[in-house]
C-alpha cells in the first residue's frame, strides 16, 4: 500500500481567478484494487481481526462495491479467507468487480434485497454466526469504529495548514473520521451521491455516539446535497462530460458513482464563489476507479 499517500497541488486557471489553493490527497493511489477510503476502513479492521481468533472475515456489499474487491484483496495477502454477502441475485457472467473478487479467494453468497435490509440486525447476524462460524464481521463499506477511526489518518497525514477538506459520501463513515480528526477551525464538506443526503449528518453523529465522543464538534461539517445526478450509481450525460474534461486538463481519473461527483460539486462550488478568497482546500480524492470497468460494461460506453 502507497501510504502516506501523496498530496499534490492542483493548479487551474480558475483557482487563481477565484485566489483559491488547492490539494488533492491521492487516496486512489494507495492501490489500484484496495482502493482509497476503503483500505482506510479496513486497515484496523484487519489488524481486529488479527489480534483475535477468528477464522475468516465476512463482510457485505452490492455487486460493483468497491469495498468487497479491496476486501477480497487484503485477504489474500494476509492469507485471511473473505466471505462476501452480496445483495440481489447472482448475475452470470459475473461482473468485474465480483470476478476478480472470486479469482482472489473470496466465496461469495446472494441474499435478497429484502433479507439485506435485515444485516445488521441482531437476529440476522445470530445467524451468520451460525452459518458461517467464528468469522470477523465487517458492515457494508467498511463502516465500524475501526473504519472510521482509519478515516481520522487522512488528515493526521496532510502536513499543509488547510480551512476546508472535501470529500464524497456514501454512508458518512470517511466524513465522519475526517470531521473527528479536524482542528478547531478547519470545516469539512461532505458531497453525498445518494439523493436526500441530509441523512448523512445523522449517519454521522450515530458514528460520534459509538465512539463516544462530542456530537458538538459535527457543527464543523457542511454538506452540498445537489450533486447526486438522480441518486446512487445513477448518471446524466453532464457527469460522464466532466469527468473527462477533467481527466484531460489535469490527468486525474474520476469514477462516475463517487469521485466524478464529488469532482463536479467541488468546482461548481468554487464556481459559485462558496469559498472565500484566499481559502486553502483540500480535495480527498477516495478512489473507486476500479469500478468505472463495471459501469462501462453495464451501459456499454467508455468513460476514458
Ligand atoms: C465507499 C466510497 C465512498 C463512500 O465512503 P463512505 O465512508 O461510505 O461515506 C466514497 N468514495 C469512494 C471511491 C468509495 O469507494
Amino acid at each position: 500500500m502507497k501510504t502516506p499517500s501523496p498530496l499534490d497541488e492542483l493548479k487551474m486557471p480558475l483557482f487563481e481567478e477565484k485566489q483559491v489553493k488547492v490539494w488533492i490527497k491521492r487516496d486512489d493511489l494507495i492501490h489500484d484494487e484496495v482502493s482509497g477510503n476503503k483500505w482506510r476502513k479496513l486497515k484496523y479492521n484487519v489488524e481486529a481481526f488479527q489480534k483475535g481468533s477468528y477464522e475468516a472475515i465476512l463482510t457485505f456489499g452490492g455487486a460493483y462495491s468497491n469495498h468487497i474487491l479491496a476486501t477480497a484483496k487484503v485477504g489474500a495477502d494476509n492469507k485471511i479467507p473473505t466471505i462476501a454477502i452480496i445483495r440481489g441475485e447472482e448475475q452470470l457472467p459475473l461482473n468485474p468487480t465480483l470476478k476478480r473478487s472470486v479469482d482472489l479467494g473470496m466465496e461469495i453468497h446472494y441474499i435478497s434485497r429484502i433479507e439485506y435490509r435485515q444485516k445488521q440486525t441482531a437476529s440476522f447476524l445470530e445467524k451468520v454466526k451460525e452459518q458461517y462460524g467464528n468469522v470477523y464481521i465487517i458492515p457494508e463499506g467498511g463502516g465500524n469504529n475501526e473504519g472510521v477511526f482509519g478515516c481520522k489518518d487522512i488528515v493526521k497525514e496532510i502536513n499543509v495548514d488547510f480551512d476546508y477538506i472535501l470529500t464524497d459520501c456514501g454512508t458518512g463513515a470517511t466524513l465522519a473520521g475526517i470531521s473527528l480528526a479536524l482542528k478547531e477551525n478547519q470545516k469539512t464538506i461532505g458531497i453525498p451521491v445518494l439523493k436526500g443526503g441530509d441523512f448523512i449528518l445523522d449517519e454521522v453523529k450515530n458514528y460520534y455516539e459509538a465512539l463516544k465522543e462530542d456530537v458538538s464538534k459535527i457543527k464543523n461539517i457542511e454538506l452540498a446535497t445537489k450533486y447526486h445526478f438522480g441518486g446512487y450509481a445513477k448518471h446524466k450525460p453532464a457527469l460522464i462530460g466532466f469527468m473527462r474534461a477533467f481527466y484531460k486538463q489535469t490527468g486525474i481519473k474520476t469514477d462516475p458513482i463517487y469521485t466524478g461527483k464529488l469532482f463536479y460539486g467541488f468546482i461548481d462550488l468554487i464556481k459559485t464563489d462558496y469559498f472565500p478568497k484566499g481559502s486553502k482546500i483540500i480535495v480527498v480524492h477516495t478512489g473507486g476507479l476500479q469500478g468505472i470497468a463495471g459501469f462501462e460494461e453495464r451501459y456499454k460506453t467508455k468513460i476514458f
